[in-house]
């Protein structure tokens, strides 16, 4: 995790003099970026400076290179595309660009540069790191500096950060900008599944990616397309045509009334022909589909940055300040990425040379090559993509005695992608001869009316994009009737169940195991998939539906932040869910620049109030022209029970004496969101997919191999007892009744067992770690809460 309170500038440093600049195409999240560099980097006592206008900024200099200060970069957080610039720039690309570029950093005195842009842009700052000695003797030799002036400048620190919508770096789960250009994309297209649904129409979508099909095949997932076309996976040569017609035929067969498909810009034929959207358009004309094409464009870089890019770029900003910190002249230049959701730093020239080995495997046909230099989840759900829609032939139908009856619950409060993974998991059953069960409105639903559905590929398939839950949901648990309960799990003969909920399915899960002596049908694979906007289950730091509630809560805090700009000096008081968890006021909190966070994990006394005030002030001092907006302050439901929302507001209204207007604003259900985020879907998908692959791999170990003498005749079976029952799957194995976690850049199975013993508040309702606790201490610091505070 980025440790960044331990880290500080001791005495002894030079002061550090450090450049950011953004580079390339432009991509949400960059602000952001720009906003935690410059901010940290004050804090830790160096001087920030902006390069305007990228390298071609860097070639200027003078004015291109703006020192700056705290209040510089107020607002940025909601504000798309990068307002210091970008440009590209042919001159750096020349030797003598370059050492101009070098000129201009010395007479600053600046010998660090924090990059944020494509691999372009970090192939160049990396060029520019290893030349720089030769470009400082080079300067010198033309009297333009002294031998001494020159002394303290002997390297170049160079950091990059992925500032692009392709996500097409190696190495890094997600570029920024990328998940917001992925939000355009499935948002237009949910608008176009309107118009298409009601004209019976197919739409052909072009989305960006030259080299890299990561938005074409996360679009696919996340908007139930029929058929992907990514420039890794050339589709063959004069047949995939065919494979199209069938696929988006096969889905018409079974009732769907429009079809999509999404083709990456760069999408080619194994011959390297390219693949349009007007060629794919022309195949399903033939099909006889009334057809069209929309060409997203340039609005898939518009826009405010998701949620998930403005935390992302918040704390790689954060760690790029502090790996220019750590660095010593031979370290080699660090690019900062994720894996899962962990923050990461991995060598940036290597990352770069394997992006670029993409292009090149793609080049020379080596598909399998390209395909294979993408990171594991890419694979992954590509895999998933494939058995989803196209491979529902019936090519990867297991034999009968392999499949199953797996049902899918839904509890507690929904969340917002409840429909998405159980719409993933039923076409990847169907698509393997499983059978998916749904147990309809909760356990109380089954212990009231044992309704129990299958349920088909028409049934699911357009829940990608809608909310709530079309299967029902309670809040109830399964001790409620453990009885009734295992009476029907046993009518439906099931082999395994998901549970999609907050911790009340993991309370069930819980109470399910613990009735295994009691009632043998329990002895079957369980799994939650932790869904709750509380994101509170134990165990975990990942739960589905958050995505959506920090968007929703983003969405919401810019437009009452603007609202305050048109009116006069306001603060809003807003009061987040979250139970007892004070995750999401932490990170609403980091995402939104909020001037102070009140969660139960911090608790509020009249010295933090009064800390909060002085802040409120000091920035209300600094407003000036139209740079006017709101303040927030943002407070968990449960923070404290004595300084609710409305206490909390009219202190601040009383002691602003009259200089500002206070306001509370309680989002409420908003946060649930209507729609299910785009890294929702995905992740949704993902998630249930794996689950269903567990429950297999469980039930697997029940199959004997019956060998009738016969060896090309072996079969396999489940084990059956001696009245004929088939043997539970596990006996009373932990590991089979498990949450699917995410913890730093680890996904696994945690037996409910273990979590339970060892990581859960049954009282609070959550785990017992607090695994934000940096994330929220970083907001602190770079809202300037934590410095005032060290000032009072
Ligand atoms: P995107 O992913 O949006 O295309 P990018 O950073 O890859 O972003 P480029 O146009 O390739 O975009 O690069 C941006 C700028 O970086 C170029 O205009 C140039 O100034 C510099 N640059 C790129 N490649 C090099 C290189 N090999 N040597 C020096 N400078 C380079």
């Amino acid at each position: 995790a980025v440790n960044l309170l331990k880290q500080s500038l001791n005495s002894t440093q030079k002061k550090k003099k450090i450049a950011v600049m953004t580079s390339g195409g432009d991509s949400p999240g960059m602000n952001a970026a720009v906003r935690a560099v410059v901010r940290t980097g004050i804090h830790y006592g160096c001087d920030v400076f902006a390069v305007y206008e990228g390298y071609e900024g860097l070639l200027k200099g003078g004015e291109y290179l703006k020192k700056m200060e705290w209040e510089d970069v107020r607002g940025f957080l909601s504000i798309g595309g990068t307002l210091i610039g970008t440009a590209r720039c042919l001159e750096f690309r020349e030797r003598w660009g370059r050492k101009q570029a070098a000129a201009n950093l010395i007479s600053e005195g600046i010998d660090a540069l924090i990059v944020c842009g494509g691999d372009g842009s970090l192939t160049g700052a990396d060029l520019f790191r290893s030349e720089w000695p030769s470009l400082v003797e080079e300067l010198v030799k033309d009297g333009k500096f002294t031998t001494e002036q020159v002394e303290p400048f002997k390297n170049l620190t160079i950091v990059g950060l992925v500032g692009s919508i392709d996500n097409d770096m190696a190495g890094t789960d997600s570029t920024i900008g990328a998940y917001s250009a992925l939000e355009r994309i499935c948002e237009m297209v949910d608008y176009i599944d309107a118009t298409a649904k009601s004209h019976s129409r197919a739409f052909v979508v072009e989305v960006m990616g030259r080299h890299c099909g990561w938005l074409a095949l996360m679009a696919g997932i996340a908007t139930g397309a029929d058929y992907i076309f990514i420039p890794e996976r050339a589709v063959p040569h004069g047949q995939w045509q065919e494979e199209l017609k069938e696929v988006c035929q096969r889905h018409r067969d079974k009732g769907r009334r429009n079809n999509t498909v999404i083709v990456a810009e760069g999408a080619l034929d194994d011959k390297l022909n390219p693949v349009t959207a007007n060629d794919v358009k022309d195949v399903l004309i033939e099909l006889g589909l009334d057809t069209k094409v929309t060409i997203l464009g340039h609005v898939q870089r518009g826009g405010t940055a998701v949620a998930h890019d403005r935390w992302l770029a918040t704390l790689q900003g954060v760690d790029s300040v502090k790996a220019v910190l750590e660095m010593t002249p031979e370290t080699p230049s660090p690019l900062i990425g994720i894996l899962e959701n962990k923050i990461i730093r991995m060598p940036l020239i290597e990352s770069v040379k394997l992006t670029k080995s993409v292009a090149a495997a793609i080049e020379s046909k080596d598909f399998d090559k390209a395909i294979s230099l993408r990171d594991t989840e890419f694979i992954e759900l590509y895999e998933n993509f494939l058995s989803t829609t196209v491979k529902d032939d019936g090519a990867e139908i297991l034999p009968v005695a392999e499949r199953l009856n797996i049902g899918i619950v839904h509890v507690g409060a929904p969340s917002a992608a409840l429909n998405a993974a159980t719409r993933a998991a039923t076409l990847y059953c169907i698509s393997h001869g499983h059978k998916p069960y749904a147990i309809l409105n909760g356990f109380s639903g089954l212990i009231q009316t044992g309704q129990i559905k299958e349920l088909d590929w028409i049934d699911v398939e357009n829940w990608h994009n809608k909310g709530g839950s079309e299967i029902g949901t309670n809040r109830s648990v399964a001790a409620d009737d453990m009885g009734t309960i295992a009476y029907y799990f046993q009518k439906a003969k099931l082999d395994g169940l998901i549970i999609l909920g907050g911790f009340e399915g993991f309370k069930s899960l819980k109470q399910l195991r613990d009735s295994r002596e009691q009632y043998p049908i329990f002895n079957i694979p369980m799994v939650l998939i932790p869904s709750t906007i509380s994101n509170n289950v134990p165990g975990t730091e990942y739960s589905l539906g958050v995505d959506t509630c920090l968007n929703s809560l983003v969405t919401y805090t810019d437009d009452i932040k603007q609202s305050a700009s048109a009116t006069r000096r306001r603060v809003f008081v807003v009061e987040v869910q979250g139970g007892h968890s004070g995750f999401v006021a932490s990170f609403t909190g980091l995402i939104t620049g909020a001037v102070a966070v009140y969660t139960p994990e911090d608790k509020i006394d009249l010295s933090t109030i009064r800390e909060d005030l002085a802040l409120l002030k000091e920035n209300f001092s600094h407003d000036k022209g139209e740079n006017r907006n709101g303040k927030l302050a943002i407070r968990n439901e449960q923070a404290s029970s004595v300084y609710t929302t409305e206490l909390l507001a009219d202190i601040i209204s009383e002691s602003s004496k009259g200089k500002f207007g206070v306001r509370t604003a309680i989002p409420g259900h908003v946060q649930q969101g209507g729609v299910p985020s785009s890294k929702d879907r995905v992740v949704a998908s993902r998630f249930a997919v794996k689950c269903i692959k567990f429950i297999e791999q469980w039930n697997s170990k029940n199959i004997s191999s019956e060998d009738d003498g016969d060896a090309d005749s072996k079969v396999l079976r489940f084990k059956y007892d001696a009245h004929g029952e088939k043997v539970p799957t596990v006996k009373h194995e932990d590991e089979s009744a498990a949450v699917i976690c995410v913890n730093g850049s680890k996904v696994s199975f945690k037996p409910i067992a273990h979590l339970w013993e060892s990581e859960t508040n049954v009282e609070l309702r959550k785990g017992e770690e607090v695994h934000w606790e940096e994330f929220t201490r970083i907001g602190d610091i770079l809202s300037g809460r934590l410095r005032l505070r060290a000032e009072v």
